[in-house]
Order: structure tokens, then sequence, then C-alpha cells
């Protein structure tokens, strides 16, 4: 697996105020949008493309545009919707699903509670997005279940890892073959007792939509 860890001030700066406690919701669900885009260009550096023909004012040359079928950028409801704008905003053609898990707070194991994807995801690249891998449950969960529909490659997209999330990872598609990438804005240092990261962001759901 492939983790790359976005170097960039705009990275650096944006995250910085969502990792602020007194970010209000508001505020918070521009800038993680904002990060998703910047995030998401470096992420979608390897999408397929197929050489095209274009007639300019001019001339014609040669071009490219996004291979099909198309990308499928899969969500991980709840926290995973406030990350949708901001990649579409820069893949307007790619479909979308959705997968909703969510965390067992006493065992920390993702279960799935909703799916909406295509049974067929033969040759399609899908974008995963999850703001916060933690211990890595969840997003192995969802990555196994696209790779098991027929997923040509997963990349994640992560506002936040944990080193023992991308261990998990690790562990769990060593030896596959499966074409894994994460791309995420920090590595941080450690997950505590409760399973959140440190010195993280919070509860990204929460600090997103509000405790409901
Ligand atoms: N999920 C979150 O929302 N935050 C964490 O720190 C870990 C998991």
């Amino acid at each position: 697996m492939e983790t790359l860890v976005v170097d960039h001030p705009l990275v650096a700066h944006k995250l910085t105020t969502l990792r602020d406690v007194r970010t209000d919701s508001p505020t918070f669900r521009r800038l993680a949008d904002e990060l998703v885009t910047l995030l998401a260009y470096e992420a979608t550096r390897d999408v397929r493309v197929t050489d095209v023909t274009v007639e300019t004012p001019l001339v014609t040359t040669h071009g490219v545009r996004l291979a099909r079928p198309a990308p499928l950028v899969v969500p991980i409801l709840r926290a995973g919707l406030g990350m949708l704008d901001g990649m579409t905003r820069i893949l307007p053609t790619a479909e979308v699903g959705f997968l909703g898990m969510i965390r067992d707070e006493s065992t920390l194991k993702a279960q799935t509670y909703a799916t909406r994807l295509p049974e067929d995801l033969s040759g399609r690249q899908c974008y995963v997005l999850d703001p916060m891998l933690a211990t890595g449950g969840t997003l192995a969960a969802a990555v196994r279940f696209l790779f098991d529909r027929g997923a040509q490659d997963v990349t994640a997209i992560c506002l936040l890892a944990a080193p023992e999330g991308i261990a998990h990872m690790d562990d769990t598609f060593r030896g596959t073959g499966k074409p894994i990438r994460v791309v995420t804005a920090a590595l941080d240092e450690r997950l505590n007792e409760q399973g959140y990261i440190v010195p993280g962001l919070g509860d990204a759901g929460d600090r997103l939509y509000g405790v409901v």
C-alpha cells in the first residue's frame, strides 16, 4: 500500500484551523471542503485517461479525456459526506456510490449499515472518502468491499491518518497485490484509549454536523 502525505502550505494552513477547537461547524465544513479539493488533486494523479484529438480554433492536436468507466467516488457515511462536494468539484463526471459504516465504540469494529453501489465494479477506479483513518477497521472493510465487487484500484482520501490505521491497512492488504493508496493531509502521532487520533481534530462527524 502506498501512503502519500500531501506536503503543501495551504494544506497545512487549512488543517491547522480544522484542528482548532474554536472552529465552528460552518467554518469546519467549508475548510474540509477546500482541503479535500487540494488532496483530490494529488489523489487523482493516476486517474485513467484516453488519448483523443481535439480541434482548436487553429489546428487539430492531441489531448486526453477521462477514460470510461467513470471513476467511482464513495463517501463513507456519515462524515465522508462532508468531503463529497470537494471531491466532485474536480471530478464532476465521477459517479457516486454510498457506503454506510459505523464503528462500534466498545469493540472499535466496523459494521456496514447501508450500501448503494454498483454490483459490478470491474475496471473501476474507486476513491473512498473517509476523514479519519484511525484504527483502520472501517477503511479496511470499505476497501475490501470494493475489491470484492471487482474494483481495479482504490484510493482513500483522509483528512488525517494515525500510524495505527496505516499499519492496519498495510497488514490487511499485504501480499494481496491490490493497488491501494492513502492520501492524507497529515500523519498524526497516535490513537488514544478511546480510538481518537492525537493530536487530531476530534470527532469529524460531530464537528461537521453537530452531535446528533
Ligand atoms: N473518528 C473521528 O471522527 N475522529 C477520530 O479522532 C477518530 C475516529
